[in-house]
């Protein structure tokens, strides 16, 4: 259905009137708080309840669109939430102006361009999968053995590690470099010092609607109920950390010094006309507890851009949410079989993403095959892994029959070691 807005929206715009993400931005005289992004404006949804116009959905809730977080705003439910962005919809189109009655629209409306995003949600605890096939298999290969380069349990087990939510960044917060324990494969013993394979890993990530008690767990089909939205992840890695301290319990100081985030959530509801089926049998056969009658991914564009301290830059790959081999739903009760409690606004990303092509791997790692092939730029300059002062920009969209959903971008640069 094509919807119109009375607003002049880009056409290439992330943000269009089918979009309508939530997050978290602080502006003039405007102390950090939920907004919903439309073209290049932030619809300010305090004003708009403030104005009368949010009706049953937004009046009441005045302390949840003044809170720093959207953790109480989730916390209202699907309802409240799905209802806001619908009326937030309706009030845009061309067809309802009247709808607004006395109020003037850029009354409600601030400009990105004056606004600072902030993190959307507090987040209790954040997990990282290993969903994407290709990349476990090709590094599999290079970390391990290019015979069997996926571990046994690969295909049974959506495999994944506990992170740190008080690493996670949005999108424009910059780091240092992180500092460890290595030990290159030619050394006997490892040495300290700053990373020399610092790497990005593209990914997308979602977020948790509804809390769960310890005990019970989240069945398969239902699993997308407990979604409010996705985001952009970029789960920064330092590869000569990780590799020397992987061995036995996984990531641990080589993933947890940075890990950035888009700062719009885009609803689920925003993504179904983007829903894609996945192949329907995985080979083996998985657990009763993992399968659904109907498994779908969303056909979301993703790639990343390299920008170079000296201002080259390069989109460096393509690559699809599609390409996962584990669905969302399966991710989520599989975390949950146990009986692991989830909180609202804990964050489950993918794991790095990688296609089937040479153009679709999703971290420096896998597209440079851990230093051999490095990225030519202009002037004879080359990279493997970033530099000081390099950045790296992820961006994901889903596009089709007119419509276009965005998530934006998450930046990130990496600054000298301290
Ligand atoms: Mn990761």
């Amino acid at each position: 259905m094509q919807l119109t807005s009375f607003l002049k929206i880009d056409e290439d715009s992330d943000f269009s009137i089918y979009n309508l993400p939530f997050g978290i931005f602080s502006g003039p005289k405007i102390t950090p708080r939920p907004g919903i992004a439309i073209g290049n404006n932030i619809v300010h949804l305090a004003a708009l309840a403030k104005a009368g116009l949010l009706h049953d959905a937004g009046d009441l809730y005045m302390e949840e669109l003044q809170s720093p977080v959207l953790n109480p705003l989730i916390s209202l439910g699907p309802d409240v939430w799905k209802k806001m962005r619908t009326r937030v919809q309706n009030l845009f189109l061309d067809k309802n102006r009247k709808m607004w009655g006395a109020v003037r629209p850029d009354s409600v409306l601030v400009s990105m361009n004056d606004c600072r995003m902030h993190l959307p949600m507090a987040i209790g605890d954040y997990t990282d999968f290993y969903s994407s096939e290709n990349h476990a298999a090709n590094v599999g290969a290079m970390f391990r053995d290019p015979q069997n380069p996926l571990l046994p349990n690969w295909k049974h087990i959506p495999v994944g590690y506990h992170g740190r939510s008080s690493s996670i960044v949005v999108s424009g917060t910059n780091f240092p470099r992180p500092k460890g324990q290595i030990k290159p494969p030619t050394a006997e013993i490892p040495s300290f010092g700053a990373s020399r394979q610092m790497d990005m890993e593209l990914e997308t990530g979602f977020i948790i609607s509804e809390k769960t008690n310890l005990g019970s767990s989240i069945d398969v089909k239902d699993a997308e109920d407990y979604i409010f939205g996705m985001v952009l992840f970029n789960d920064w890695s330092a590869r000569d950390i990780q590799s020397w301290e992987y061995v036995p319990l996984g990531p641990f100081l080589g993933k947890n010094f940075c890990s950035s985030m888009s700062p719009w959530i885009v609803t689920m509801d925003a993504l179904k006309p983007f829903r894609v089926p996945m192949p329907k049998d995985q080979e083996p056969a998985i657990l009763p507890y993992l399968q659904q009658k109907k498994r779908w991914t969303y056909d979301i564009q993703l790639e990343a851009e390299m920008v170079l301290h000296d201002g080259q830059r390069k989109v460096i790959t393509r690559t699809n949410q599609k390409h996962l081999y584990w669905s969302m739903n399966q991710q989520l009760a599989h975390h949950t079989v146990n009986g692991c409690p989830m909180k609202v606004g804990d964050l489950l990303a993918s794991g790095t993403i990688s296609g089937p092509t040479p153009d679709s791997l999703g971290c420096l790692l896998e597209i440079t095959k851990r230093g051999q092939n490095p990225i030519e730029f202009e002037n004879g300059v080359t990279r493997t892994f970033m530099e000081d002062g390099d950045s790296m920009i992820l961006r994901g969209y889903c596009e089709k029959e007119g419509m276009r959903v965005g998530f934006g971008e998450v930046k990130g640069t990496v600054l000298p070691a301290v």
